[in-house]
């Protein structure tokens, strides 16, 4: 996942917690266990600020617990940046549970999980993730509140997805406006890595645009069905950062721009849905922008599924979702113009600029305590 490139010794060379390499002023973690189902989880609530922090649940099967808390931590600190990008009413929270979702995964378990976000009175509210399904997420319903993304059925608003990759499309459009003077894909040579929820998607609006697609996944069956359906390339080379493409789209796990792939992406746009795609966001950042390579933050174009659950919080509107979720395009736009006036790096420029709204709401938080 997303802590792979991190070195396990340095980590544990570390103090535990609040000397992690990801920690950042976190306000919580929460380790979750419980032997009976066999639960082992932790919730890490980054940033409140804004309001009670909403983010995913995701099952994975880590290397090591050291991961689990690193991911944890990485991710939920992209959440509280998202959403006040995105100008959302709320924080940045996240949760994993260590485990094989395939094979570990059970109904009690998942009851277990919504007990202990429960037990969190709403300051964490939870929603669905890589290896979490919409059911998943009407089982921890059936304990707490504090849950979103369950079905349309219970009133929920059912999987996060489909609007996630329009945000992702929009987002590659006004890089690839940025980067080619055009915001047409048709002809393009884009690679989409992982095909699953958000990536088969993405494919779905590509090919509707004639761009040149090509799918990468560790899942065979899934790439021939994905191929058939879309008219995509399956990528048969060996290394993927050896592909001949003009956009790179990473839909799997983060950290895929690391020291190794940071000088052999071909691509001249990098715009995907993944979490953390840069394994460290100021090394790898300046030397995409060194290349002339144009990154549209992850955390501001793949905003689209919390854009969609937040929604359930406050009121449900599918135009004003969808309105929301395409101007997507017009900031990623001015993310990279500002980064451009700047010389700052499209990472840095989104993340100051949700920083400045996460401090202005501070200022007005005191402001109405005193
Ligand atoms: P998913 O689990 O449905 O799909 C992930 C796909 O990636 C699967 O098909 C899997 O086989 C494939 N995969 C895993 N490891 C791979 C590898 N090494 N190489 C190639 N393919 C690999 O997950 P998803 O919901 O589509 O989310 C994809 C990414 O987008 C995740 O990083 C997630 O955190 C992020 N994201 C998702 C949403 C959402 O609404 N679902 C929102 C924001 C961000």
């Amino acid at each position: 996942m997303d802590a792979t490139f991190v070195n396990e010794k340095e980590l544990k060379k570390m103090d535990p917690v609040f000397g992690q390499l990801s920690f950042n002023d976190h306000e919580q973690i929460v380790f979750c266990n419980d032997k009976d189902t066999g639960l082992k989880a932790i919730i890490g609530i980054h940033n409140s600020v804004m309001g009670p922090a909403l983010g995913g649940t995701r099952m994975f099967n880590y290397n090591s617990e050291w991961d689990a808390l690193n991911d944890v931590l990485r991710l939920s600190r992209g959440m509280t940046y998202k959403s006040a990008i995105t100008g959302l009413n709320i924080g940045g929270g996240k949760a994993v549970i260590i485990g094989d979702a395939k094979t570990q995964k059970t109904p009690e378990l998942m009851k277990k999980f919504g007990e202990f976000v429960h037990s969190l009175s709403g300051r964490y509210i939870t929603a669905e993730d890589v290896g979490m399904e919409t059911s998943d997420m009407d089982l921890v319903r059936d304990v707490t509140p504090y849950v979103t993304g369950i079905s349309e059925s219970r009133g929920g608003s059912g999987n996060p997805s489909p609007v996630t990759a329009y945000g992702v499309y929009m987002g590659m459009k006004a890089a690839a406006k940025s980067q080619f003077g055009s915001d047409s894909l048709a002809g393009k040579k884009i690679l989409v890595q992982g095909i699953g929820h958000v990536g088969e998607a993405l494919v779905d609006y590509l090919a509707k645009e004639d761009a040149l697609v090509t799918i990468a996944d560790i899942n065979k069956q899934k790439l021939e069905e994905v191929s058939a359906k879309y008219s995509a390339q399956i990528y048969t080379g060996a290394d993927l950062f050896d592909a001949d493409i003009d956009i790179y789209a990473p839909c799997a796990m983060g950290a895929t721009i690391n020291d190794d792939t940071v000088y052999r992406i071909n691509a001249k746009v990098i715009a995907g849905a993944a979490n953390n795609q840069l394994a460290d966001e100021n090394v790898h950042g300046a030397i995409l922008q060194e290349r002339g390579i144009t990154y549209a933050p992850d955390f501001l174009i793949n905003a689209g599924g919390i854009i969609n659950v937040y929604a359930e919080l406050v009121h449900y509107d599918k135009a004003e979702i969808i309105r929301r979720t395409e101007n997507i395009y017009n900031t990623t736009l001015e993310i990279i113009d500002y980064a451009t006036k700047k010389g700052i790096t499209t990472h840095q420029a989104a993340l100051e600029t949700a920083q400045n709204r996460i401090n202005l709401r501070k200022l007005e938080n005191s402001r109405l305590k005193s």
